[in-house]
């Protein structure tokens, strides 16, 4: 075992509670640490701490500045739990951008406004595979059709578009937080699929092809 106490609380997001929760910060290793002159210096932090509401762990890395008893952080970047999806990075803008915002809206609890995001996502998704006429159901139907959608996939983005449906239209049907939060994973994985895994699986046949 080793020494875990807090050596001074601080508020950050926590991904499992989905809010913004006090922290205790339990260590910190700073790195590439310059001095401009005796009272000031800037470095990297990456920040171990844990969330005081769940006790789950939180590793954070950011840029600090501190001059004489001042001090700054900026570019906080959240390395773990892992909340970024890899597939982003090949995803055109239409698509990415309102994965980003459902990702915003999930993060202020606005539940509703989230799905319609992936509602939106997956209708860009549509336009970028060459799906643009008809409505959300037939484009998702023709994407099927001709096997950019397997079953599967067609089937999770179909029930992205019932849901969204909810968030826009339904004073009835309630979206909650564990909606919310499946919408995203299913989001996630239709990105990785079709944005990640596909490609990859190309190169990968080229490579072995050519071999
Ligand atoms: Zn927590």
């Amino acid at each position: 075992m080793t020494d875990s106490k807090i050596q001074y609380k601080t508020p950050n997001y926590c991904p499992t509670c989905n809010s913004i929760v006090e922290t205790g910060v339990i260590f910190t290793y700073t790195y590439n640490v310059t001095y401009t002159d005796e009272l000031q210096n800037e470095g990297t932090a990456i920040i171990l701490s844990k969330c005081l509401n769940c006790e789950r762990p939180i590793l954070t890395e950011e840029q600090f500045q501190n001059i004489e008893e001042h001090s700054w952080s900026n570019d906080k970047i959240q390395l773990y739990p892992i909340s970024d999806n890899v597939a982003l990075k090949n995803a055109p803008a239409i698509v990415i951008n309102p994965y980003k915002e459902a990702i915003k809206c999930y993060r202020a609890q606005a539940y509703d406004a989230c799905v319609i995001m992936c509602r939106k996502g997956i209708e860009a998704i549509c336009v970028d595979k060459g799906e643009a006429k008809g409505n959300l159901a037939e484009k998702l139907k023709k994407l099927n059709d001709n096997k950019i959608l397997e079953d599967t996939f067609y089937s999770w983005a179909n029930e992205l578009r019932l849901i969204g449906n909810d968030g826009a239209h339904s004073h009835v049907q309630i979206v909650t937080q564990q909606d919310a939060k499946d919408s995203i994973d299913f989001f996630d994985a239709l990105t990785t699929y079709l944005y990640h895994l596909v490609d990859q699986y190309d190169k990968l046949k080229k490579r072995r092809t050519t071999i």
